[in-house]
């Protein structure tokens, strides 16, 4: 017995979250995608062996039910066009190497956000320099002005939008625009907003790549990373995927579908109280600045608000002066708030973050420390009451 087609129009993204990818037909009616532990598959015969192009699976590493449940389901949920596909990686950063990889090549050069997440600027620095691609960074606030720095030999022009730990808006559509008249491939890393707020590829942009460790995932523990490319970005990722030789282990990709299932409902919460505890943050006489597009006086607001139907529970905060050591009372003081990287699970973080020196084309300037939170899924007056504590302190009261 076949599943029964989907509805058309496509639905909303928590009803897409909610069925993508599932087949239950295809697995004697259980609803969830089957955990096959595979790396041989067995021809029935030699006709068979001659033609793997007719075959559902041909190799673990190419992928089983359980991996292609969950490229579907992110397919859909990316809105994906026909002839789109959906690659897994190991991980959020392994997604991102395999973008990097499939679209720039010795004598290239790509354009980089400055605010990319680290270990995306390390890469494009170390590894690509290597092969021979150069990497000019630039200003997350360029928009339409991405064509001056648009060369001959310009591949790709990578966004992560807002920026890793300063969160500043991009227009991304602007950026799109240019890049498809002048023939270069976009792509996204769109780990912040997910595709469950933000749809890349329906903003123009090529190839949206997430870290699904973060919220897709959303358990702190799994790595993963998912990269999805529109049918004229496909056939480069599907070669670089075969020749890197990435796969997920079968029970990650499980957790992941299920992880999936409730994205809607964590992402709304953790939308909800990231921005009670913004809004209390904002309102200190010792806070400097809260760094949350969805804030209504945040500088990226207005791009947010046309662009992204929602924010995930990440953003910054900066004190107005003070030093080190009162920045690890306050880390040293929160109970609720784990001190730790990551982000996307059910538990809320802090980490002391500053770039600063990271950034080369636009570096921020800070009056004093500043931290990161991933609000998660407490109570958020708890959150608050711990952040007052910890922030009490800080000023050694
Ligand atoms: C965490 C993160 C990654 C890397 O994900 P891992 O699964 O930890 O490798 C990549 N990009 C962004 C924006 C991230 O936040």
């Amino acid at each position: 017995m076949a599943d029964r087609p989907k509805p058309s129009p496509p639905c909303h993204p928590d009803t897409v979250v909610t069925h993508a990818g599932l087949s239950p037909r295809a697995h004697f009616g259980v609803v969830n995608p089957p955990v096959f532990h595979a790396s041989t598959i067995l021809f029935e015969n030699a006709e068979a062996l001659r033609h793997p192009e007719r075959a559902v699976t041909t190799y673990g590493r190419f992928g089983t039910p359980g991996t292609y449940a969950l490229g579907q389901a992110m397919l859909e949920l990316e809105e994906a066009e026909a002839g789109a596909i959906c690659r897994l990686a190991p991980s959020g950063h392994a997604a991102v190497t395999e973008v990097l990889l499939s679209y720039c090549g010795a004598g290239g050069h790509m354009l980089m956000a400055d605010g990319v997440y680290g270990p995306t600027r390390a890469t494009a620095d170390m590894l690509l320099k290597r092969f021979g691609v150069e990497t000019t960074y630039y200003d997350p606030a360029v928009g339409a002005g991405i064509a001056d720095f648009i060369r001959p030999n310009t591949q790709l022009i990578f966004l992560e939008v807002p920026a890793s730990r300063t969160f500043e808006m991009m227009d991304v559509p602007a950026i799109a625009r240019v890049a498809r008249e002048k023939g270069v491939v976009t792509a996204i890393d769109n780990t912040w907003a997910t595709p469950y707020f933000f749809k890349p590829l329906r903003h123009g942009v090529d190839v949206s790549n997430c870290a699904g460790t973060k919220f897709i995932a959303g358990h702190s523990d799994v790595l993963i990373g998912t990269v999805t490319a529109n049918k004229a970005a496909a056939p480069a990722l599907k070669r670089t995927h075969l020749h890197l030789g990435q796969c997920v282990g079968p029970d990650d990709v499980y957790l992941t579908q299920r992880g999936l299932r409730t994205l809607g409902v964590r992402m709304a919460r953790h939308m909800e109280s990231g921005l009670e505890v913004a809004r209390w943050l904002a309102e200190r006489d010792d806070v400097a600045r809260v760094m949350h597009p969805a804030l209504s006086g945040d500088p990226g607001h207005a791009l947010w608000a046309r662009d992204f139907t929602g924010a995930c529970g990440v953003f910054a905060f900066e004190m107005r002066g003070g030093t080190e050591a009162q920045a690890d009372a306050l880390l040293d003081t929160v109970r609720l708030f784990g001190l730790g990287y990551s982000f996307g699970g059910f538990e809320s973080l802090i980490i002391p973050s500053d770039v600063s020196a990271e950034r080369t084309a636009c570096p921020p300037s800070a009056q004093g420390p500043q931290f990161r939170l991933h609000i998660g899924l407490e109570d958020p007056r708890d959150l608050i009451a711990d952040l007052g504590r910890a922030l009490d302190a800080f000023h050694g009261t």
